[in-house]
């Protein structure tokens, strides 16, 4: 099965000049779906995984059938603000301007196993800010899975010596 068949492409989507890589084509089909975390799954099966962390709103969509896949927790990441409990945060850099991204304290306990798990490693910075709240928890990263990489911006440069994991590569 070649998961690319199933990505749309949309040309100058956010901002004119980017071809943004549309995963909804493919999660809309079932057993390409599943095809897709099946094979995250048996890309970290030697891997010993506590929790899967993802970033809102696509992570979840790869995170949380993948924390199921495997029998571990998720651990949402999200945006400043939207968690009830304490936090801890992290502040990443966007094109324009800054953001911030929040973890519920307890989510994590010193030395856990995480995974990390988004739908797409652009410059990498969303992950580099992950890693970072995740290190704040005391929680060890032990790899990080993506159905897309976008080879052409090295956000693998960004990670560290961190396992990173990708089914198609632009
Ligand atoms: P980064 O922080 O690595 O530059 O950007 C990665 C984040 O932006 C991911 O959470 C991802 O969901 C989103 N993103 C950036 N470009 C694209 C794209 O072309 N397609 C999709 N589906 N997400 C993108």
């Amino acid at each position: 099965m070649n998961f690319k068949d199933y990505i749309r492409i949309i040309p100058d989507f956010p901002q004119p000049g980017i071809r943004f890589k549309d995963i909804t084509t493919l999660i809309n089909n079932g057993p390409v779906y599943r095809a897709v975390i099946d094979a995250l799954r048996e890309a970290v099966a030697d891997k010993q995984i506590d929790l899967i962390a993802g970033p809102e709103a696509r992570g979840f969509i790869v995170g949380a059938p993948l924390a199921i896949a495997l029998g571990t927790g998720f651990v949402p990441i999200r945006k400043s603000g939207k968690l009830p409990g304490e936090v801890v945060e992290a502040n990443y850099d966007l094109e324009y301007g800054k953001d911030k991204l929040a973890i519920h304290k307890d989510a994590i306990k010193p030395g856990q196993k995480v995974l990390i798990a988004d739908d797409l490693l652009a410059t990498g910075g969303t992950i580099a800010t992950t890693i970072n709240l995740i290190n704040q928890l005391g929680g060890e990263v032990v790899g990080a899975a993506f159905l897309i990489e976008l080879g052409y911006l090295d956000g693998r440069s960004k990670l560290g010596d961190v396992d990173i994991f990708s089914l198609i590569t632009y």
